[in-house]
């Protein structure tokens, strides 16, 4: 690549950044990281009408989270500033006058009531080369009439000129060549003089344009603004410096059918948002993966494979190994289906590799919400990680181990039917005796007693063994039985075989 790899993320704060977007912000960071290039973030607000307070520092405190570094933007500075476009205001004026001057681009006085009243009169109008001549523009009006309304402060829109009949090519490094023909293109609006703010378009390519942009990595939604873009690049003479063109897979909904959107994640219970947003209107909170328990390590590992592959079946990837592989010949065409099982998979995959001193930590204030207070580090750590195997997030730990901390006060339903029955509690009382009789209460010194206690009794060892398990966990499940009873020691787990016998009917 003899150009320099300079890309840049460009969200509009116009709410929550949604994951699919997050997605296309790492993909522009590997390939950013890989190539040793820049990523830039630009805050594109040119719709006034769209802007969302704290949606900016939503975006910024979410790619923080995620690890995805910028290395010029509105917070970090940089020489192509600013990087927000509501202060550009001055650059995209000059450049609107560019087109005009040119005769790329007119000024349309058409009313939105004029138009609408069009739309209304002509089935599946359209301002282009067949129509622009019967509104009001200044193709269509005279020099003086147009000075006239000017200088009369109309307000008006500048158009782009459209010439029908050309095929516009769009080399996308994913899709390869998509060709289109302009006359299905609209004379885009560029300009409002309402609120002297570009439209998206012209202060997209603008700034791309500026910033010395050279891969614009996007969401499949843009592939047909492209077209429109490439004239844009001609029409200011900046064809031969035109960044490439990558459009990403859309992210589908968990089944298939359909784009991903907020409703699936509300209908199937996860988040689509990287973290917690409380919408400022209406209140209303939108989950996020931050808050629901999620690692940002497994999140971006995640999302990497939502579109891309390796090319072998190497699945976890830290960031850094991820820089290393990816590449756009791996990226996929064809949408990208949301399995949301598979990321807590990878959350479950992540939380196996924390150290279980860190795991503990992280584990403390939720022990602290539940009222347990008392216990040493040690102890903690040593159920964690006898239980952590079990869990997909970090609050999952309580439920897999409340028993080490409290005692059962209620007995599952099930299991006690199937597994207590009139003679039990006379067996379990057998079993405090011999116990009782165990000094070194160790696994390795229990569990030869316990078993060879069953066998020479001939005892059922599924029978004894979960009823012992029933009255110390309060259920048929959890981790080996004599690793728990050595954690507890001698005295808790007496007590709680004898609690058992008296309170289970
Ligand atoms: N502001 C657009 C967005 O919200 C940017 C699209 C692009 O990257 O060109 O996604």
């Amino acid at each position: 690549m003899d150009q320099k790899v300079r890309v840049r993320f460009a969200p509009s704060p116009t709410g929550p950044l949604h994951i699919g977007g997050v997605r296309t912000a790492l993909y522009n960071y590997l390939f950013a990281r890989q190539h040793g290039g820049e990523m830039i973030l630009r805050i594109e607000d040119t719709d006034s009408q769209r802007f969302v307070p704290g949606a900016e520092e939503y975006i910024n405190e979410a790619l923080a989270w995620l690890g995805i570094k910028i290395d010029e933007g509105v917070r970090e500075g940089g020489e192509y500033g600013p990087y927000k476009q509501s202060e550009r205001r001055d650059i995209y004026r000059e450049h609107v006058k560019m087109l005009l001057n040119a005769g790329k681009a007119y000024i349309a006085f058409d009313t939105p009531e004029e138009l609408d009243a069009r739309r209304e009169s002509t089935p599946n109008f359209q301002y282009d080369a067949s129509t622009r001549m019967s509104m009001r523009n200044s193709l269509s009006l005279s020099a003086d009439e147009v000075k006239e309304l000017l200088d009369n402060g109309a307000k008006y829109v500048v158009r782009f000129l459209i010439e029908p009949g050309r095929d516009v090519e769009v080399n996308d490094l994913i899709r390869g060549k998509v060709t289109i023909n302009s006359s299905v293109l609209d004379d885009k609006v560029l300009y409002k003089s309402a609120d002297d703010l570009p439209t998206y378009h012209l202060a997209n390519i603008v700034d791309d344009h500026l910033m010395k942009v050279s891969h614009v990595i996007r969401g499949e939604e843009w592939l047909p603004s492209a077209p429109l873009h490439v004239l844009l690049y001609e029409a200011f003479g900046w064809v031969d410096t035109m960044p490439a063109f990558v459009h990403l897979p859309l992210l589908l909904k968990p089944d298939g059918k359909g784009k991903l959107s907020k409703r699936d994640g509300d209908r199937l219970g996860f988040p689509v948002f990287p973290l917690e947003w409380q919408d400022p209107k209406s209140g209303e909170i939108s989950s996020g993966y931050r808050e629901s328990g999620y690692l940002p390590e497994a999140v971006v590992n995640f999302l990497a494979l939502l579109g891309w592959n390796p090319g072998d079946d190497t699945e976890f990837m830290s960031m850094q190994e991820l820089i290393d592989k990816f590449s756009l010949d791996h990226c996929s065409k064809s949408g990208a289906k949301f399995d949301f099982e598979k990321g807590k998979w990878f959350n479950h995959k992540y939380l196996q590799e924390l150290p279980d001193a860190q795991l503990t930590e992280l584990f403390k204030p939720i022990l602290k919400e539940n009222g347990v207070e008392g216990f040493s580090d040690e102890y903690i750590i040593r159920v964690v990680s006898m239980v952590k195997g079990r869990i997909n997030f970090v609050k999952d730990l309580w439920e897999q181990s409340r028993y080490f901390f409290v005692e059962p006060t209620e007995y599952d339903a099930k299991s006690v039917k199937k597994r207590w029955n009139e003679g039990t509690p006379q067996l379990m009382n057998e079993l405090i005796e011999v116990l009782n009789g165990i000094d070194d209460f160790s696994c390795a010194s229990v569990e030869p007693t316990v078993l060879g206690w069953i066998t020479d009794k001939n005892y059922h060892m599924g029978n004894v063994m979960n009823a012992f398990r029933l009255t110390v966990v309060g259920e048929c499940k959890g981790p080996h039985m004599f690793d728990i009873t050595e954690l507890l020691g001698k005295e808790e787990t007496v007590r709680r075989v004898r609690l058992g016998v008296e309170r289970i009917k």
